[in-house]
This record gives structure tokens, sequence and C-alpha cells, in this order.
């Protein structure tokens, strides 16, 4: 009851942004309150599967979201960036956008082989982020438990872009 009051008090609407049609939700109410992202941490964690060693967490929102679920579970933090923002030779993956495209990049050597990991990010909309950021993981062989969500948009066709993987969200706009 706690958490679905939250989603309407600390999720704004901002129509026409970034592009016309578009409803952006903004997470930032959320984060600026620190009893509410406490709260929303802990319930998010209560639908995750158990013994999560990797938290891979999506470039921008994802950090923010990551870090505390990863500190939170006693598993490490691993960012996915876009391109060009990684020393060594990362992996990376290029996904379709609306418009042209778009690569997202992870540090070599991040992920042990079978090791078990979630994949999260603040929002899954069409899934095209989500696609390519398991694809990337998945190059490590890792154990994928999961991929997490703090808001899923339903009808955009973001859950059949990741078929086969354990899918949890906290609140879900349709
Ligand atoms: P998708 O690739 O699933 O279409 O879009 C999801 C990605 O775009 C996520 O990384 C997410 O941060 C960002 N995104 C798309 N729409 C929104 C929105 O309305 N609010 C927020 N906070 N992020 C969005």
């Amino acid at each position: 009851e706690e958490i679905r009051a939250l989603r309407t008090s600390h999720i704004a609407e901002y129509p026409d942004f970034p592009v016309p049609g578009v409803l952006f939700r903004d997470i930032t109410p959320l984060l600026r309150d620190h009893a509410a992202l406490r709260a929303v941490i802990r319930h998010w964690i209560s639908l995750l599967p158990g013994d999560i060693e990797y938290v891979v967490g999506t470039e921008a929102r994802g950090f923010v979201l990551g870090a505390p679920l990863a500190y939170e579970l006693g598993a490490g933090f691993i960012p996915v960036r876009k391109a060009g923002k990684l020393p060594g030779t990362p992996a990376s993956v290029s996904y379709d956008l609306e418009y042209g495209s778009a690569v997202v990049e992870i540090a070599e050597g991040s992920l042990p082989a079978g090791a078990r990991t979630l994949v999260i990010d603040d929002l899954l909309a069409t899934g095209g982020t989500a696609a390519a950021t398991v694809e990337l993981v998945r190059q490590f062989d890792v154990d994928l438990v999961g991929a997490s969500f703090l808001i899923e948009l339903e009808g955009l066709g973001g859950r059949d872009k990741l078929p086969d993987i354990p899918l949890s969200v906290v609140w879900s706009f349709p």
C-alpha cells in the first residue's frame, strides 16, 4: 500500500518530453526523498531472486538505483555505459533506436563466468536498452538470474524482448 502510494506521489509526469507524444516518467522526486527511496529499495529487494553476486545497471539512472540495490544485496555493481566512456577494450553491443542506433559497453573482465547476475534499470519501455544490456552480459557466460525495473510501461513490447528471463517490476503503468 505504502509502495503503491509512492508511485503517485514520487514519480512525476512530463507530457511531450523529450519529444512530442511521449509522457516522460521522472524518478527524481523519489531520489530526493531518503525515506521513500529506502522503502522502495527494500521492497524491490523482496521481489528479487536470492544469492545475487552482481547487479548490472545501465547509464545513467540504472547507476543511481543499481548502486543501492547492489550495496544492500551484498553484491558488486557493474556499470553499462554508452559508447566511448570506458577505458581498455570493453565488450560492446549496438542496438536500434527509433532513429539511428546506439552502443552500450561493459568493461573487459567485469563478470566471471557463471556469476549470478541481475540486470536492472529505472524503466522498461520498448525493451531495446534492456535487451542490448542482456546481450552484452551474456557474452560473459554468466548465470542471468533476472531483469528488474523500477517502472514498466506496459504495451510497448518491452517484456517480449526479454524472453526466458525472470522479470520483476516495482511499478507498472498501463
Ligand atoms: P527502452 O529502451 O525500453 O525503450 O527505454 C528504456 C530506457 O530509456 C531506459 O534506460 C530509461 O532510462 C529510458 N527511458 C525511456 N523512457 C523513459 C521515461 O519515461 N522515464 C525515464 N526515467 N526513463 C525513460
